[in-house]
């Protein structure tokens, strides 16, 4: 009797190709976090939310995750009242870190007004040379204020990684000393589960160049820098990140023209959903761990 010649190569069938399409569908189902907007919000189902503060000119976001508590800037000294107000309507009284991206009074002109009303275990900054160590009485408030709190205080650089309850805080600038503060901005990418944003203060082109070399920038929503600068978010950068949603924390006609057309163009070309302060007011953005959700209309 002649020997069978084994087969060594087993024709595709028609199902093993349907049960592999079905399997890629469910990886891209269950892989990649989705996005939608909300007509009405609904705090229970989405243990983290993010709370883009309406600050006018300025930046202020609120998160939340089950008990924890993170702030980030406060906007110009006048908007401390409607901080305070906002946090006491959500029954928060105690700020697990508080995070001061940059010197500027459109970030930290608030914070000494929000810390003498709230609990501050710990701030997280940035820290100075002694050759560009900022002078200016919006900075010196802010360190009496830290001072007469008498937290915690970490001061951050790229690189550094923390974590707070079921946060993880990667922190991906600043990595070297300058005079220009904006780029001195603590850049800290925020993960809950399989979600991420990524809040960038004002850091420039220049500081997105050298994250990008770095670190695996992509997020989910991406708090865009510097309210919609030209100076900030970079083809390169924004390609990245590749965010579900950007949001652009602007005041109503301001005197820069914030956010620019250049911005806006980039934004809408990459088919990315905006929400801006300027247009609606604060803006939440709801996660569950696997998906993205916003409330309001696109702007
Ligand atoms: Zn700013």
């Amino acid at each position: 009797m002649a020997k069978r010649k084994e087969k060594k190569y087993r024709p595709i069938s028609l199902i093993s190709v349907v049960i592999t399409a079905i399997l890629v569908i469910i990886y891209a189902l269950n892989g990649s976090p989705t996005f939608e907007r909300l007509k009405e919000a609904k705090n229970d189902d989405y243990p983290m939310t993010v709370t883009f503060i309406d600050v006018g000119q300025g930046d202020c976001s609120l998160i939340e995750c089950g008990d924890t508590v993170i702030l980030i800037d406060g906007g110009e000294s006048e908007y401390a009242g409607t901080v305070n107000s906002y946090l006491a309507l959500k029954g928060i009284s105690e700020i697990d870190c508080y995070i001061f991206t940059h010197p500027h009074s459109d970030h930290i002109g608030a914070v000494p007004g929000i810390m003498r009303v709230n609990d501050v275990n710990g701030v997280m900054m940035t820290t100075f040379s002694e050759i560009n160590i900022p002078t200016t009485n919006t900075y010196e408030k802010l360190l009496d204020a830290v001072l007469e709190e008498d937290c915690d205080v970490l001061y951050v650089s790229a690189g550094d990684t923390y974590t707070f309850g079921e946060l993880t805080l990667d922190i991906l600038s600043p990595s070297a000393q300058t005079d220009e503060y904006n780029d001195m901005s603590v850049v800290v990418k925020v993960t809950y589960e399989d979600t991420s944003f990524l809040f960038t203060g004002d850091a420039t082109q220049t500081v997105e160049k050298e994250m990008l070399s770095k670190f695996d920038l992509s997020a989910d929503v991406l708090k865009v820098g510097h309210h919609g600068s030209y100076t900030s978010t970079s083809e390169e950068f924004l390609s990245a990140v590749s965010p579900l949603l950007a949001v652009i924390s602007c005041g109503e006609d301001n005197s820069y023209g914030h956010p620019h057309k250049d911005v806006t163009d980039l934004l809408d070309s990459h088919g990315i959903s905006v929400s801006r302060t300027d247009k609606q007011g604060n803006i939440v953005v709801y996660s569950n761990g696997k998906n993205i959700y916003v409330n309001g209309t696109e702007e």
